[in-house]
């Protein structure tokens, strides 16, 4: 029995910390706030019970103590109980407040601290939040009082002070708060900014001064979450913005995705907002009962499969030694690498990364009279088996997974949403196509991993790119490219 309150840090699991990561995972109930991301939620164990006590400014949607009252409840059960918060747990998210009730109550606790947005923030936006120079104090203020009283704060003090201010919660209080640093004597051309949805890849950031960062806020409609910077460190803002000149800032491009993929994370390194569109869902078909001994060699198509065939040895209990006297052929980078991942070198890897050139190259490879055992999703690549059984090749083409459009799926996306779609399989856009129904296809550009793929999002008037080779790497390129 025990409570951990956990800081999530600002915004994706990138800046979570191992600790935290690790108490997550073995947590049996986490009760977690609005603004955690949903990567960070996905590593909890399916088996914990997930409770939303997400609040926002204003309307707090789970009372203070229906919290507290949730955590003791739980705790008291046995649990082991995760209390995971936006940022760090002790900056303005009440992490006091229920150390305390937890205390009086007898009930065991830790913290994990997180990374704050105050912090995240300044140095995802370029600005060293102090600086020999120019401030040797930092100050985090936050404007939202406890049950809407009035603000209390001592401006001309934070002013005298010449540090670096931080507001949080200052969204709606941009305007008294540079107010009231001016009237308290600050330079009217105090260099200011504001960041909002700082550390993900939807952030926005505007730079402007004590006296004009209200309008530009308002001008640009900026939301919660936002951090202010007040301070003369702002000034450096442009010249070291690491992150707002990542080649993809501001480019806003769907994945139609099954989880986190690769794509995703690659194109979310360059600084992109990558929109997760899940438009189908993995289904393992328990294939029947074949033995792997009447097989010379072992063939797979994805990345997928690989892992729903190893996952299926282990289940049945079938030891991986069984493999031993069969080659195993991959089509494609992933595939291979998954395969390498459990120890296994492929035996053959063709370097035109499609089913009829792997293919043609096991043609001169199987011995006669042996069989060739396909592992791959149910209605594959057809080239693949034809030029098999035209060579005169045994095989058995084996559905060990089926990828269905996810109908339960509640995204939906319009043309303003995105500035291109990134696809990598047939069906991940007939899975698009689909869901996406409000779109005009015409209308959309779309980067293909291959040639299939290409012809499956043309059949639907897009306008397709390919990338140069079927690769991730080279998607990443071309849309790149299509960004310059
Ligand atoms: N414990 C949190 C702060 C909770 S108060 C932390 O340490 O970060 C909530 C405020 O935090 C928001 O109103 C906003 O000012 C700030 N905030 C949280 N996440 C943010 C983000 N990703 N970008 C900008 N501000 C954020």
């Amino acid at each position: 029995m025990k409570v951990t309150l956990v800081g999530a840090g600002p915004g994706g699991i990138g800046l979570l910390t191992l600790k935290g990561l690790e108490v997550l995972q073995a947590a049996d109930v986490v009760l977690y706030d609005r603004f955690v991301s949903d990567d960070i939620l996905a590593v909890i164990p399916e088996s914990a019970e997930k409770i939303n006590v997400g609040k926002s400014a204003g309307h707090h949607s789970v009372p203070q103590d229906t919290i507290n009252n949730l955590l003791l409840e739980k705790a008291k059960q046995g649990k082991n109980v995760v209390r995971l918060k936006g940022g760090d747990p002790f900056i303005f998210a009440r992490g006091g407040e229920e150390l305390e009730f937890l205390a009086k109550n007898d009930i065991p606790f830790e913290v994990v601290p997180g990374i704050t947005s105050a912090i995240a923030a300044a140095i995802y936006a370029g600005i060293p939040i102090t600086h020999r120079d120019c401030a040797s104090s930092l100050h985090i203020i936050t404007v939202h009082a406890k049950n809407n009283e009035p603000l209390n704060i001592d401006f001309g003090a934070l002013v005298k002070l010449n540090g670096t201010l931080v507001f949080l919660m200052g969204v709606a209080a941009v305007n008294t708060i540079c107010e009231n640093c001016i009237a308290a004597g600050m330079d009217k051309d105090m260099p200011a900014a504001i960041v909002e949805n700082a550390a993900t890849s939807s952030q926005r950031k505007f730079l402007g001064t004590v006296s004009n960062l209200p309008e530009i806020a308002h001008t640009n409609k900026v939301k919660s979450p936002a951090v202010i910077i007040i301070g003369k460190v702002c000034e450096f803002s442009e010249r070291y913005d690491w992150f707002g000149k990542k080649p993809l800032r501001n480019k806003r491009i769907v994945v139609a995705r099954i989880k986190s993929t690769k794509l995703a994370k690659s194109l979310e390194e360059l600084g992109c907002d990558v929109i997760k569109f899940p438009c189908f869902k993995i289904v393992p078909l328990i294939s029947s009962e074949k033995k792997l001994k009447d097989y010379s060699w072992l063939v797979f198509t994805s990345d997928i499969g690989v892992n729903i065939f190893f996952d299926y040895l282990i289940e049945r209990g079938i030891d991986i030694r069984e493999l031993g006297g069969i080659k195993i052929a991959c089509v494609g980078i992933e595939t291979e690498k998954e395969v390498k991942r459990r120890g296994i070198k492929a035996d053959y890897v063709p370097t035109e990364y499609n089913g009829a050139a792997l293919a043609r190259g096991l043609i001169g490879l199987v011995k006669n009279g042996s069989k060739v055992l396909i592992a791959r999703a149910k209605n594959g690549d057809q080239d693949l088996t034809r030029i098999l059984a035209d060579a005169g090749i045994a095989f058995d083409d084996v559905p060990i997974y089926e990828k269905i459009v996810d109908t339960s799926s509640t995204n939906t996306i319009t043309l303003n949403d995105f500035d291109f779609a990134a696809f990598t399989s047939p069906s991940a856009v007939e899975g698009f196509a689909k869901l996406a129904t409000n779109i005009d296809f015409h209308k959309i550009k779309v980067v293909c991993i291959g040639e299939k793929t290409a012809a499956a999002a043309r059949a639907y008037g897009m306008e397709v790119y390919v990338s140069a080779e079927a690769t991730i790497k080279s998607m990443v390129e071309k849309i790149k490219e299509l960004s310059a």
